[in-house]
């Protein structure tokens, strides 16, 4: 990490969400009291910058260099604390600036992780819906909508023109779903509309695995397992994930089948107000399911 002062311009550039790099940038906006927090880089940077901006109660802009996430957009921070890593709600940026020629030269692998996040919105409506069924949990309609729109908006984009993931109209299509995820968010004052059991499930991964995959790609990967317990048709989405080489294995993604299940066991216990399927199957059901998903 370092610091660069310039005139009367200040910038602070860091690699991690952690403590060290949050004191770094809260001490900076402290010092020059600017009128505007702009954070520009990965998910992580976004999130450190987005956090302080909020602690310090300055409005915040996003330009972000990678689609890996709907972080982009949304009014949660992912960083870490003392209690270790938490999802904290922030106020979502006032702006956000997406150079497609930047997001074009990024590692593919992140953008298949934006491809993951915004898929998964699918599974995370269901768990809302099941939750409202289940428990009476309120749903926000038009957050729901919104939410729902983003991704199928994005899929039958790819699926109807074939096209490849570098192509212009596919990172707008994917940054628009990213973005109006963040906005689904906001509405519903939750993550509700963008995270369920698939987002436990890597919130679990996270805890098991020593170094962790790729946010998106972890819950890209679950939404085919929880789709299956629903006894939902999986076959659109693996044809796809086949299409764009997205892992459609625990093994693909460098996961141990093993650790897959008991992440799939431990989500629940992420996040205990969160109803989702994974509070009404058994055991056998868990398993048949992973056969169906995975081809185990
Ligand atoms: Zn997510």
């Amino acid at each position: 990490m370092q610091r660069s002062i310039e005139g009367d311009s200040s910038r602070v550039d860091v690699e991690n969400n952690d403590i060290q790099s949050i004191k770094e940038v809260e001490n900076v906006i402290k010092i020059f009291e600017p009128s505007l927090v702009i954070g520009t880089g990965g998910g992580k940077v976004l999130d450190i910058t987005k956090f302080c901006a909020y602690k310090l109660n300055k409005p915040f802009l996003a330009l972000p260099t990678v689609l890996s996430n709907d972080g982009i957009s949304s009014p949660v921070s992912v960083v870490q604390t003392e209690h270790g890593v938490s999802s904290i709600g922030t106020n979502p940026p006032i702006g956000i600036i997406v150079d497609i020629d930047i997001i074009r030269k990024s590692p593919k692998s992140t953008i298949l992780a934006g491809i993951g996040d915004l898929i998964s919105n699918f599974s995370a409506i269901e768990d809302w819906n099941l939750a409202s069924k289940h428990v009476g949990e309120k749903i926000d309609k038009f957050a729901e909508i919104l939410s729902r729109n983003s991704v199928e908006g994005f899929m039958q984009y790819l699926i109807r023109n074939g096209s490849s993931l570098l192509d212009e109209h596919t990172l707008i299509s994917l940054a628009e779903g990213l973005i109006q995820s963040g906005i689904a968010m906001s509405l519903a004052g939750s993550s509700r509309p963008c995270s369920g059991s698939e987002h436990l499930i890597s919130h679990a991964l996270d805890k098991l695995l020593n170094h962790a995959k790729p946010h998106g790609l972890q819950v890209g990967l679950a939404t085919l397992f929880t789709h299956t317990l629903r006894k939902r048709d999986i076959s659109d989405l693996t044809a796809l994930y086949r299409r764009i080489d997205f892992p459609d294995t625990p093994e693909d993604l460098g996961i141990q089948m093993s650790t897959f299940m008991d992440a799939i066991r431990n989500a629940p216990a992420t996040r205990k107000d969160r109803f989702t399927i994974l509070n009404l199957v058994s055991d056998k059901e868990i398993k048949e399911a992973i056969k169906i998903a995975y081809g185990r």
